[in-house]
């Protein structure tokens, strides 16, 4: 499993811009090292541990990117139209014979180039003769409509990378080059618990003091989508031992301990002492909103991460603390999203020195731009502000307030997951 140590959460106190306390867990995860090897049709959004390097180079042959009638380039008609007797004909998957010069050969796209041409007229540009010879234009340039060998990717090139997080495209690269199986990261394997007396797991009897859980859910949607392999723990009541065992328990299986709820200062809020109980923790309070207070801590040598229980709150600090942590498990290397700019529709303040995330709908004003329109309510408790929005305007520490115009960061919520 992977090991933390214990000093890498040494900086308690003041808290934490997002970018430091993300810096921090990132620079200090201990990447998993163990590989598996899936069929490519198991590879999409896996990480891939080791370099691909093209053992064949992309196209492998030289071939014609159209269909249409293949001369030498030496012989292109260059003032005038000029006619060519045809002979021989190329399709795909054929090898041609060597043509003769002073020919033209009938060729399709995909055909190997036959020896002796090099250029091809697209068949829409000719014209057939009396005689039955093809008329080729003046002025095209040698080389045309031809894709030679390896133009795509030469061989022995380092196509794929070590750390990148599998596509679709990347899956076909693989394909093209015959391969049919590639080495991944194992998948992280995360222990996600709720927290609160409040809650009730769809399916249950609900009191009417309850509501059902709704961020476990959320919480495993979102660490699926990041490859990883998910132990659903459900929920533990707010009391500090059981809570406590209950997470020293998960530990020794999992690379990563989650949960949500129960990390504020109230009374209630046993996720802080049961931690501290059985492993350390120091309390990040990180300057982001919705999101404050996140828990971070090692319970035998396992990173834990406790999320606040608000779903809005436990959304945003996961797509910005643990998508990070977990991809570092991985040894991930994708960049951050980028946030799109975008044209605020909107009036905000905030406090600086913290990082805010506003829930906003993308339209198209009249002009063309973008624009960004935020959710009329801001209660971090508000399932709805996540469903019907496209994703979140990013504030960063120095802005103090937006006025509609403005230019913002947007970041949907496609790039984030
Ligand atoms: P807490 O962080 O435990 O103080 O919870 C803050 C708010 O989030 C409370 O209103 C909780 O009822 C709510 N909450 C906590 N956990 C969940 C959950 N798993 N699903 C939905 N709401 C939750
Ligand atoms: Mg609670």
């Amino acid at each position: 499993m992977a090991q933390l140590s214990d000093d890498c959460f040494a900086f308690g106190g003041p808290m934490l811009s997002v970018d430091e306390a993300v810096g921090i867990i990132t620079s200090r995860v201990t990447p998993i090292l163990e590989m598996e090897r899936v069929a490519l049709t198991e590879a999409d959004g896996r990480i891939l541990a080791r370099d691909v390097a093209a053992p064949l180079p992309l196209p492998p042959f030289t071939n014609s990117a159209v269909d249409g009638y293949a001369v030498p380039g030496r012989e292109l008609p260059r003032e005038t139209e000029q006619a060519f007797p045809v002979e021989g004909r190329v399709q795909a998957g054929i090898m041609g014979a060597a043509s003769r010069p002073g020919h033209a050969v009938r060729i399709f796209t995909g055909a190997p180039m036959p020896e002796g041409v090099d250029t091809v007229f697209m068949q829409e540009d000719v014209r057939i003769d009396e005689a039955g010879r093809v008329v080729l234009p003046a002025g095209l340039k040698r080389g045309a409509n031809v894709r030679p060998a390896g133009e795509d990717i030469p061989v022995g090139t380092v196509a794929l990378k070590a750390g990148q997080r599998l596509r679709p495209q990347d899956v076909a690269l693989a394909a093209a080059f015959g391969l049919t199986q590639l080495d991944v990261v194992r998948r992280i394997k995360v222990a996600v618990f709720s927290t609160g007396d409040e809650l009730a797991s769809p399916g249950e009897t609900r009191t009417a003091a309850q509501l059902f859980d709704s961020n476990r859910f959320m919480l495993m949607a979102m660490l699926k989508r990041l490859g990883c392999e998910v132990s659903d723990l459900g929920i533990l009541r707010d009391a500090r031992e059981p809570l406590a065992k209950a997470l020293k328990d998960v530990a020794g299986g999992h690379d990563l301990i989650l949960t949500t709820g129960g990390v504020s200062t109230g009374e209630e809020d046993h996720v802080k002492a049961g931690v501290e109980s059985v492993g350390s923790l120091v309390l990040w309070r990180m300057a982001i909103k919705p999101g404050r207070p996140v828990a971070m801590g090692i319970i035998g040598g396992t990173p834990f991460i406790g999320l606040p229980g608000n779903p809005v709150a436990s959304f945003v600090t996961f797509v910005h603390v643990v998508r990070p942590t977990v991809l570092a498990l991985a040894g991930a290397t994708p960049a951050p999203p980028v946030a799109i700019p975008v044209r605020a529709a909107f009036t905000y303040k905030k406090r600086s020195g913290r990082r805010e995330y506003v829930r906003v709908t993308l339209r198209r004003a009249d002009d063309g731009a973008l624009e960004a329109v935020k959710f009329p309510r801001e209660g971090a408790g508000l399932l709805s502000s996540l469903v019907d929005t496209d994703g979140l305007v990013e504030l960063g520490e120095d802005i103090t307030s937006v006025e509609p115009g403005a230019r913002v960061g947007f970041l949907g919520y496609a790039n984030l997951l």
